[in-house]
């Protein structure tokens, strides 16, 4: 099937012009969509369908560089090329600062540069998410690693303070997981410690929003909840991995349980850093009161 592109721009003719264009490509052939407005090129753009993006400096009242901005700033990371005027160097290089992957000045495109451009956007911005997957993802269980979720709590800390939203924290430790590794084996406990991840963000929302933050602990950062919604999700977690067995071969399926911790800002904690503490004195508790369950920080 053949690709979606997505142009952006207000002008009929030079749109005209871009479809004309192309029809006279010699290698792989697009599917051209055309948006005339900032409005509707960013809604287009956001859906995240198309594999590429041209996008035109002038779009009426305002320009391409706030709707990347804007678009970058709302998740997306289709690979975009900025299309721009002869005489606007200064923009050229603003949009690669804005995200932009390349540049083509109007007047001057032939169906062989815009060909050429979108090739090498394609190919630079699978390269690109290969590089955030692996900065931000852990290998082993997929879920976002210690580092993204250091960025994600300072983010969200600033947030909270600023908008008074409230967030919540739920710390996850798998329960005598050492005697996994000791009786089975590390392949095995490698086995289990994905199998409870994915029940685990299975709960959550979005799975954005679970952390490898450690070893075989897994942090559940959750916007705009309470502490009460974070206790309950802390025990939805339990049961799901209590639930079953995990199967982890044909001869050994293990019945295994984890501990959790719930925390919340602004009640619990004024920063991000008390919020992390707070949660671990709570997983601690749960610890101590016999594993398999979850307690709030105010039950300590
Ligand atoms: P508790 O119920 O108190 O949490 O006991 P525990 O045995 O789970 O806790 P402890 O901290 O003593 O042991 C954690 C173990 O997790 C030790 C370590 O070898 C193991 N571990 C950490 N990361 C990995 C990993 O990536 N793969 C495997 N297989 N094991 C890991
Ligand atoms: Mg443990
Ligand atoms: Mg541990």
């Amino acid at each position: 099937m053949a690709r979606k592109i997505l142009l952006i721009d207000d002008d009929r003719m030079q749109a005209r012009l871009v479809q004309a264009h192309f029809k006279n490509f010699q290698g792989e052939r697009y599917e051209l969509d055309w948006a005339a407005t900032y409005e509707r090129g960013l809604e287009s753009l956001l859906h995240g369908t198309h594999a590429a993006c041209l996008l035109d400096y002038q779009l009426g009242e305002r320009n391409g560089l706030e709707l990347i901005r804007e678009a970058v700033a709302r998740g997306c990371r289709t690979p975009i090329v900025f299309l721009t005027a002869e005489s606007a160097e200064r923009i050229d290089v603003a949009a690669m600062n804005a995200g932009a992957l390349d540049y083509l000045v109007k007047g001057e495109i032939t169906p062989r540069m815009i060909e050429r451009s979108l090739r090498y956007a394609l190919k630079l911005g699978e390269t690109l998410e290969a590089l955030r997957r692996m900065a931000t993802r852990d290998q082993l269980t997929g879920l976002l690693n210690r580092r993204e979720f250091e960025r994600v709590l300072n983010e969200e800390d600033e947030r909270v303070r600023r908008f008074k939203h409230s967030l919540a924290l739920v710390m996850v430790d798998i329960d005598h997981f050492k005697s996994v590794n000791d009786t089975h084996g590390h392949p095995a406990g490698d086995a289990v410690l994905r199998e409870v991840s994915r029940r685990v963000a299975d709960e959550v929302r979005t799975v954005d929003r679970a952390f490898r933050f450690g070893g075989e602990e897994i942090a559940l950062l959750l916007m705009q909840t309470d502490r009460a919604g974070a206790l309950d999700l802390a025990k939805r977690a339990c049961r799901a991995v209590e639930r079953d067995p995990i199967i982890v071969s044909d001869t050994i399926a293990l019945n295994v349980t984890v501990s959790a911790g719930a925390a919340a800002m602004p009640v619990d904690a004024g920063t991000g850093y008390e919020l992390l503490n707070a949660a671990d004195k709570a997983l601690y508790a749960a610890k101590a009161a016999g594993r398999n369950r979850a307690v709030a920080f105010n039950e300590l």
